[in-house]
């Protein structure tokens, strides 16, 4: 008999208290703080769906493995612990830490970007491409059609354009091209995954170019477990032996560890290049640490390597998946626009459909998260014209999509929380002919979402 309540599969061993606050309590402390939620102290808010980053519950063996945790500065037992836990799921060669997955990204590129040199991805999340940027080349986005289109239904949103990528590389050339990078799930998609067909189809074309392939690979289990659910032929398989024949396919990656792997911080670099990792493993000693620590203590990578066996659990990714589902598919249902096929880590809210008399240069998706965050505490995060609107000469532009996005945080919140989310939602809902929209009263020259101030209209 299959039950239709999702039950996470964990019980509760140590809380954090949720503080209970009024709608009035909550007008006052966003006024306060100009309308920017991430300005809001977090003990004011009651379901942080800011972000699935670093933000989840470790299990009592991770707890267990903090203890456990030898700070040697060279060559810890937990370094080893790690990096075997590493290679075990990714059997590159080289497995280099860091503190987190902007950390292997900025070494990577000051090894291999620089001007003239354009990097193609099926799309690259903000970090990585503001270290490519910095580093003085481009980043290229070349998802497929459907990845731009927030209702189309394809089961792998995230997949590359192949034809796309190879006209590019022809036109490009070859010398200028030092990585291919794929990024699973694909994070700015909306969490959408990436079919193994399509990346044995980068791989491909990589080879017959002779390009190195790198996985973005901060959500690979959950990206793992969409392809064993979604792809033919793949449905008896270990996640496990599916994320095998990923890491196979590419020469290495980058990674988050506050991500997947379930840690609060950390992530790493690997491949399989000698040389390449031998110039990485120096500026990792010049901004990170040691090559056996990176940025990290050793209870930290000893946590993670608990982590890394965790995440791979059928019933995990079975909950996880069905459990983010479960908010999106509530909200589709009683008439919230959402970005479809619902992603593995987040619901991302069509701002602009569900308030279309606000303009985009009155920001409907600033206006939706703040009503959230009134009505009923919940925090998400605008992405659209605040976050992308101001161009680098100082003039404003509607984003092309207005969304808000709710992030879970793993094995954080029960069914019963994400049951008052839905709640919350259907009163906004009914709120929405009503809304206003924002101006913004001041704001910093660049990345504004985090501290610009904003007043109603
Ligand atoms: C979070 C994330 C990163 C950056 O990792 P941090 O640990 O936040 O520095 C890179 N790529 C993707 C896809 C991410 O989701």
């Amino acid at each position: 008999m299959e039950f239709k309540t999702i039950i996470e599969p964990f019980k509760i061993h140590s809380v954090a208290p949720i503080a209970m606050t009024t709608e009035a309590q909550r007008e006052k402390f966003i006024a306060e703080v100009g309308y920017n939620l991430f300005s809001l102290e977090s003990d004011n808010v009651l379901i942080d769906l800011l972000t699935d980053s670093g933000t989840g519950a470790m299990s009592r063996n991770q707890w267990a493995a903090i203890q456990h945790g030898d700070e040697s500065y060279a060559g810890s037992p937990s370094w080893l612990l790690f990096k075997a836990a590493v290679q075990n799921l990714f059997p590159y060669k080289h497995v280099i830490p860091t503190h987190q997955g902007r950390a292997a990204e900025k070494i990577l590129f000051t090894a291999i970007g620089g001007e003239g040199k354009l990097i193609p991805s099926n799309t690259h999340f903000d970090t990585t491409r503001a270290n490519i940027e910095y580093s003085k080349a481009e980043a290229v986005d070349l998802v497929i059609a459907e990845g731009r289109d927030p209702s189309s239904l394809h089961p792998f949103k995230g997949n590359m354009d192949l034809v796309a990528l190879e006209k590019f590389i022809n036109e490009t050339g070859v010398e200028n091209i030092p990585v291919v990078m794929m990024t699973i799930t694909n994070n700015s998609g909306g969490g959408q995954p990436v079919s193994l067909e399509n990346l044995k189809g980068v791989s491909a074309i990589c080879k017959k170019y002779k390009i190195p392939f790198f996985l973005d690979a901060c959500r690979f289990a959950e990206n793992a477990w969409f392809i064993r659910e979604r792809e033919a032929g793949q449905g008896d398989r270990d996640v496990v032996d599916i994320i095998r024949e990923i890491a196979g396919l590419a020469d290495g990656m980058t990674m988050s560890a506050k991500k997947d792997p379930l840690g609060n911080i950390g992530g790493w670099l690997a491949l399989n290049d000698d040389d390449l990792a031998g110039i990485c493993r120096n500026l990792l000693i010049l901004t990170e640490g040691f090559p056996t620590y990176g940025g990290l203590a050793g209870r930290d990578l000893e946590a993670l390597a608990v982590g890394l066996t965790e995440v791979v659990s059928h019933d995990y990714l079975k909950y996880r998946i069905q459990s983010t589902a479960y908010l999106g598919n509530a909200l589709s249902k009683m008439g919230i626009p959402v970005v479809l096929p619902i992603g593995g880590h987040a619901v991302y809210i069509d701002a602009k459909a569900l308030l279309p008399h606000i303009p985009a240069l009155q920001y409907p998706g600033q206006a939706l998260a703040v009503e959230l965050y009134k009505v009923g505490g919940i925090r998400g995060c605008e992405i659209g014209t605040v976050m992308f609107g101001r161009k680098p000469d100082g003039t404003e532009v509607p984003a092309a999509m207005e969304l808000v996005r709710l992030a879970i945080p793993r094995r954080t919140y029960t069914q019963s929380h994400i049951d008052y989310v839905i709640e919350v939602c259907a009163e906004v809902l009914k709120r929405a002919p009503k809304l206003g929209g924002y101006k913004i009263t001041q704001e910093p020259p660049a990345l504004r979402h985090f501290t610009a101030a904003f007043a109603p209209l």
